[in-house]
């Protein structure tokens, strides 16, 4: 059997057809020859991209207001192609203390055994800076919110001292989304995201960005994209892009959610302390009200008093909301810190950075408020009856 044509149309699709072809033919050699002279505009291998990441990056980098930017196969692909992409042997680099958990892997433990000298730096204290950004780093790391505990960064005091030195600062954006913070508009060359949480926001793909300013860095990204074998799943592109149409929606209504869950957990007696950047008693809240003009995300953490006995009572009672490690999701999800994403960090380094052992993390999804109090109120309920 041949391969099929495509059917006459003059019209245009509205919704944006999936590609899945790895492939793409041309009519004639000196067509192949146009094509990689840039003489004319084209896909052949979908390796090197496709449409359906195409489109979805030329969004992203809207909404970033990057000058260019490659769909990655996850999160994580994207900051490593930001990293292999740029560094070179000698190079420095300088990490956040309170990053996502695998990319403190990466920076933690595969770039220096790769040769690269790493340094920490606290994101939310700069007197920290100056020992971790030196003459020698070509890439400082830092996320804007972090996780669990939802420390604001001081980005300014971070992009400053980057740029003193001449180092690329690239900011994984996840947690606190193009529509609450833009990094390339404050300082730094590069921005990241997991496009799997919030972005896409149905727990249904893994996917990745990376944008930036500079376009000569950019196709040295894109490059190492296309040789690693970073690229993305036009299948999950296609379904990213579908998420993205309702994603302001979804935002504010997690965001509506998650400042009144919070509100809700500060007034019962089972929790003995709520992490919420919204709140006038976190530790970060004035900088968070300077830089987040937005809104505050969608992430709430909170310590239930007693043991690890509470916490099953809690989770119990709460059998509507699943409990698990991911988040951006539409329905509301919990994760234990201290059990999943920091499960293998020394206990007196997890306490150092606040993660208690009975502090759960709440990604706020965008139900009608009243099934989430009533849910929260009968495991909260539960938790306190245990003792
Ligand atoms: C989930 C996450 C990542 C990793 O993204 P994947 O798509 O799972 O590879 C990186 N950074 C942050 C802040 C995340 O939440």
């Amino acid at each position: 059997m041949r391969r099929g044509v495509l059917p006459e149309n003059a019209g245009t699709p509205l919704a944006t057809p999936l590609f899945p072809s790895v492939m793409y033919h041309y009519e004639s050699v000196s067509q192949m020859e146009d094509l990689y002279e840039g003489r004319i505009e084209g896909f052949t291998y979908a390796r090197y991209g496709n449409p359906n990441s195409v489109i979805l990056a030329e969004k992203l980098s809207w909404m970033e207001g990057a000058a260019g930017g490659t769909m990655t196969a996850s999160g994580m692909t994207a900051i490593t192609a930001a990293m292999l992409g740029v560094l070179s042997q000698g190079d420095g680099v300088a990490a956040s203390s309170q990053l996502y958990r695998r990319s403190l892997k990466l920076v933690g433990e595969v770039l220096p055994r790769l040769g690269f000298e790493v340094r920490q730096f606290d994101p939310s204290e700069p007197a920290s800076l100056a020992k971790a950004i030196t003459p020698g780093t070509r890439v400082v790391l830092t996320e804007v919110i972090s996780n669990p505990m939802l420390r604001v960064a001081n980005f300014a005091a971070i992009a400053e001292a980057a740029k003193a030195v001449g180092a690329l600062l690239l900011v994984d954006n996840t947690f606190t989304t193009p529509s609450l913070f833009n990094p390339l508009a404050n300082g730094a060359d590069l921005v990241a995201h997991s496009v799997t949480k919030m972005l896409s926001g149905h727990s249904d793909l893994n996917l990745g960005y990376i944008g930036g300013l500079d376009p000569v860095i950019l196709d040295q990204i894109a490059d190492t994209i296309s040789i690693m074998g970073f690229n993305a799943s036009p299948h999950d592109c296609w379904l990213a892009e579908r998420g993205l149409h309702t994603f302001d929606l979804r935002l504010r209504q997690a965001q509506a959610n998650a400042a009144s869950l919070a509100d809700l957990l500060v007034a019962h007696e089972a929790v003995t302390r709520v992490h919420y950047p919204g709140l006038a008693d976190h530790v970060d809240h004035d900088l968070a009200r300077s830089m987040l003009p937005n809104g505050y995300g969608t992430m709430v953490g909170f310590v239930l008093g007693g043991d690890r006995s509470n916490v099953d009572a809690f989770l119990a009672a709460a059998g509507n909301i699943p409990y698990g490690s991911t988040l951006g999701d539409v329905a509301t999800v919990l994760t234990l810190p201290a059990i999943s994403s920091h499960r293998t960090m020394p206990r007196d380094e997890r306490l150092a950075l606040g993660i208690e052992q009975n502090l759960v993390r709440v990604s706020v999804g965008i139900e009608d408020f009243d099934l989430i109090a009533a849910d929260f109120a009968e495991a909260l309920d539960a938790a306190k009856a245990a003792g």
